[in-house]
């Protein structure tokens, strides 16, 4: 049974998992580098829980509760009694080492661990903590509260009894998995990204507009959003670090990343979390291209 879930990071994702597992009725610390972070988070939460009242969807006294439940924290110490900890900062595997390295002097001894990455080996984030048997991947897609799947990945070394406890946990959160062997970025991002990819070389060669490529993968695919604008949404310093990823863990040219992404990077236009990327979005009314 999971009493308290801790979730590490409170970018989008992060902010989504603690959302649904505490709608769910768990309690949830949240941590990320500054409690400023956290606030931020937290503020994007209510919002969205606000708009589930408005729809009549959430009673008020299931909204406080809900808010109730999630606790802030600057530091890993927090996560010490928690019963499952995800990790949902930023997808680099650095920084996600460290974490699990620090994290883990803190943990009680049972406590199981996840990664939300999208594309990085969960065998290889595993041996980076003292319970790679305790230790899967555990992919939500964003955003989080709207979105059906969760892909399940096992290390390696994953115990049964772990992938149980987090196909439980998954199945409380009302979410359908996919389950995925540990390749680089798993099942949905090694399809979906060199898509992406690719519509960006479009843009990059020439073939077409920002508008014109969304447009055709809307109208003439029938995608429900074209690829600059979900590149935008999933965040272009994700986009990247993801292609990076296949490109070096699958040694296959076609994965590499296309320049102009990694342009948009380094600019800091990184889709909507920035308010700019291959859309402007800090106007009043509809997001303007870029190119
Ligand atoms: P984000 O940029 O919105 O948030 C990342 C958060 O991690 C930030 O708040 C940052 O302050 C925090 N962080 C960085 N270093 C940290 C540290 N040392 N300790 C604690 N927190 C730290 O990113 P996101 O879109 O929420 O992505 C988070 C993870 O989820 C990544 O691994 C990403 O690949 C994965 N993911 C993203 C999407 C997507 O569509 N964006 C979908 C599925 C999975």
């Amino acid at each position: 049974m999971v009493d308290t879930v801790g979730i590490i990071g409170a970018g989008q994702m992060g902010c989504g998992i603690a959302q649904i597992s505490a709608s769910a009725g768990m309690k949830v610390v949240l941590s990320d580098v500054s409690i400023d972070r956290c606030e931020a988070g937290l503020s994007i939460v209510k919002k969205n829980l606000e708009r589930q009242v408005s729809r009549g969807k959430l009673t008020v006294d299931e909204m406080d509760a809900a808010l109730g439940r999630i606790t802030l924290a600057d530091s890993t110490k927090a996560h010490a009694n928690c019963d499952l900890v995800i990790e949902a900062a930023t997808e680099n595997e650095k920084i996600k080492t460290a974490i699990f390295k620090d994290v883990c002097k803190h943990l009680k001894p049972s406590a199981m661990l996840a990664s939300n990455t999208s594309s990085i080996s969960i065998t290889r984030l595993a041996a980076s903590t003292d319970r790679p048997e305790k230790f899967m991947g555990v992919h939500f897609m964003n955003p989080v509260p709207v979105m059906k799947l969760v892909e399940l990945i096992r290390g390696i070394a994953t115990s049964n009894e772990t992938y149980e406890r987090f196909a439980a946990y998954t199945a409380k959160l009302n979410k359908t998995t996919a389950i995925s062997e540990d390749f680089p970025a798993f099942i949905v991002n090694r399809i979906l990204m060199p898509m992406i990819n690719e519509a960006i070389y479009t843009l990059y060669e020439g073939v077409g507009s920002v508008a014109c490529i969304d447009k055709a993968l809307r109208l003439g695919a029938n995608h429900p959003m074209g690829p600059l604008t979900l590149a935008d949404f999933i965040g272009l310093d994700t986009c990247l670090s993801i292609m990076q990823v296949l490109y070096e863990g699958l040694g296959d040219s076609k994965y590499r990343p296309c320049p102009l992404l990694v342009k948009y990077v380094e600019a800091g236009w990184l889709g909507r979390k920035t308010g700019r990327g291959f859309y402007d979005y800090r106007g009043e009314g509809d997001p303007v291209p870029t190119r």
